[in-house]
């Protein structure tokens, strides 16, 4: 699932202008051009001052936003610790917030996930939980998606006895576009192992994330 990329080729190289580099993947020139393009279908003037850098501007952030492409998620939980001290219970990261862009639109939809394993043993840098939410996230994405894509890479990693993982956010091309809805949230959930089949952990993993005194 994680394709490898090679690395886009600096702004004026030589080959700059050429089509990618045989992968099939434009240059970033080819992309810049492409930005231009929608500029001016909305009616913009490309050669105005303003406007002048944007394409580049774009073609940039868009390197940052979707650096995800360049990153393997399951390569950040593969360093574990087995100190443990006999710890028996669930290990739970909440409120990882975290912006992604929506695959049908392109636009951000951003919020928080909440993430939670019973490990064997061996457990993982509590930082590796959120940066693999930031690996996925830095995606084209569905919100069911990256909730999945999160469950399964702790699952084949850790091979813990459950993971539980809810993601609440809010979609731009709902609140801004479209249906207008402002203050819509959606909610996806994922359940594995324990937390499939024990009903009370899974309460309590719920009353944990999103329960009174939240
Ligand atoms: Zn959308």
């Amino acid at each position: 699932m994680d394709a490898v990329i090679k690395p886009l080729r600096a702004a004026g190289s030589d080959a700059d202008n050429t089509s990618g580099d045989g992968s099939g993947r434009p240059s970033r020139s080819e992309a810049e051009a492409a930005v231009k393009v929608l500029l001016k279908y909305i009616g913009e003037n490309t050669n105005r001052e303003g406007l002048i850098d944007t394409p580049r501007r774009v073609v940039e952030a868009y390197d940052e936003l979707f650096r995800g492409y360049h990153q393997n998620g399951e390569e950040l939980l593969e360093r574990t610790f087995g100190e443990t001290a006999g710890y028996d219970d669930f290990v739970l990261v909440r409120d990882i917030g975290f912006t992604s862009h929506c695959e049908h639109h392109v636009m951000p939809f951003y919020g928080n996930a909440h993430i939670a394993y019973a490990p064997v043993d061996r457990v993982v840098g509590l930082s590796k939980l959120a940066r693999l939410v930031d690996v996925f996230a830095s995606r084209l994405q569905t919100q069911e998606h990256l909730t999945a894509q999160v469950v399964n890479a702790i699952e084949k990693t850790l091979k813990p006895r459950g993971v539980a993982v809810l993601i609440e956010a809010e979609h731009t091309c709902m609140s801004v576009r479209g249906v207008g809805k402002q203050d819509a949230s959606t909610l996806t959930t994922r359940f594995t192992g324990l937390f499939r089949d024990d009903a009370q952990l899974q309460a309590r993993f719920l009353t944990m994330v999103r329960g009174p005194g939240r």
